[in-house]
């Protein structure tokens, strides 16, 4: 008989690597959450620190020790900086940007399940993010009407079983990942049991904000599902992409999930060719494919990062005689009513 020794198994997944980190709920909870502290930490000039005070009262400042290690100390251009620094502009109200963009109040047909596109249904798996994004389309998500109870859940789940057409879930948030395993796994094993459902999709930031997220219990709950597994992290920059997270995309391919990335692009973040040249580059290495790149849903208090379409298109098509044809993502915009993304061209 052939046992595998625990030597045998690591050579199948690639071991987290030895640190003396936290857990990654203790990372979770004890992410950076004060304006004043964020600019102390890097070292950037307290005359930033009004602008942020006021957008962090709009949105709060929320960004985990394993990200900020990523930030250049002293640059207050750093690319990943500025996608977690609330501004004083963020209050300015610009015509277009609005409080639902994507109009998702309308396709709520059960409390945390949004239902636009055929065959796939996105499941709110978890009203918190590890990190808080300033362009984020859901920095004013009702959360509190949309995080479900266990009886919510069971309501989602027949909802699913009686739509023979949804062969998809998308576990999405919030950041489904900042569930804990025990409901994360409860929750698998009912979706599999469904025996329309062929695909698990999870969309997540946290093996990006913070790696070590990815550990093994992590691994067994996944692992043991029979559904096909799909995980689109959202990486912005080449800069987010540091030796944990490539370790924690190789154990998620190691039990066998497609891992695919999906970016918005961010003015001041990664509006050049340059930088997404590097990012699709760099993304390959790690395991992954560029699946989306996303302009800007307006939202109200994310005006400056916008980069408008005609730039949009013409930076894409500068790419495109850059870089092999799969390390193009497809530029998308999301408009409220099409049954997909719609792609710019
Ligand atoms: C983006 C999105 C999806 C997934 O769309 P894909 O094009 O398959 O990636 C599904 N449901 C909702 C509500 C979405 O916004
Ligand atoms: S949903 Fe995604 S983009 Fe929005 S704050 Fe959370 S991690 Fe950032």
């Amino acid at each position: 008989m052939i046992t595998r020794s625990p030597a045998s198994l690591q050579r199948v997944i690639p071991m987290a690597k030895e640190t003396n980190h936290p857990g990654w709920q203790a990372q979770l909870s004890g992410a950076l959450r004060d304006p004043r502290a964020l600019l102390v930490r890097l070292g950037l000039d307290e005359a930033l620190l009004p602008g942020a005070e006021v957008g962090h009262d709009l949105f709060e400042v929320r960004v985990p020790e394993a990200y900020l290690a990523r930030i250049r100390s002293g640059d207050p251009e750093d690319p990943l900086l500025r996608q977690v620094l609330p501004l004083g502009v963020e209050t300015d109200s610009v015509q277009g940007f609005v409080s639902d963009p994507l109009e998702e109040a309308e396709h709520t047909p059960r409390p945390g399940l949004i239902h636009k596109y055929a065959g796939r249904v996105l499941l709110i798996a978890s009203p918190i993010c590890a990190i808080n994004c300033r362009y984020c389309f859901r920095r004013q998500f009702p959360y509190a009407e949309n995080s479900p109870s266990r009886t919510q859940w069971n309501d989602a789940l027949d909802y699913l079983r009686n739509d023979t057409s949804i062969a998809e879930a998308i576990l999405s948030g919030g950041d489904p990942l900042a569930s804990s395993d025990k409901r994360l796994a409860w929750l698998a094993e009912r979706l599999e049991e469904i025996p329309h459902l062929k695909r698990l999709r999870i969309h997540t930031r946290l093996p990006v904000v913070i790696p070590d997220r990815i550990d093994d219990a992590l691994l067994c709950w996944l692992g043991a599902t029979r559904l096909q597994k799909v995980i689109v992290l959202h990486i912005n920059h080449a800069n987010e992409i540091d030796d944990a997270v490539i370790n924690a995309c190789a154990r998620l391919r190691s039990i066998g999930v497609t891992l695919l990335n999906q970016s918005v692009l961010l003015r001041g973040v990664n509006d050049d060719i340059e930088t997404l040249a590097t990012l699709s580059e760099r993304l390959f290495e790690a395991g992954i494919l560029p699946y989306y790149l996303h302009v800007l849903d307006p939202v109200s208090g994310a005006a400056h990062f916008d980069v408008p379409d005609e730039e949009a298109v013409a930076l894409v098509a500068a790419l495109r005689e850059r870089l092999a044809g799969f390390l193009m993502p497809r530029l998308v915009r999301e408009v409220p009513g099409e049954r997909s993304k719609t792609p710019l061209n």
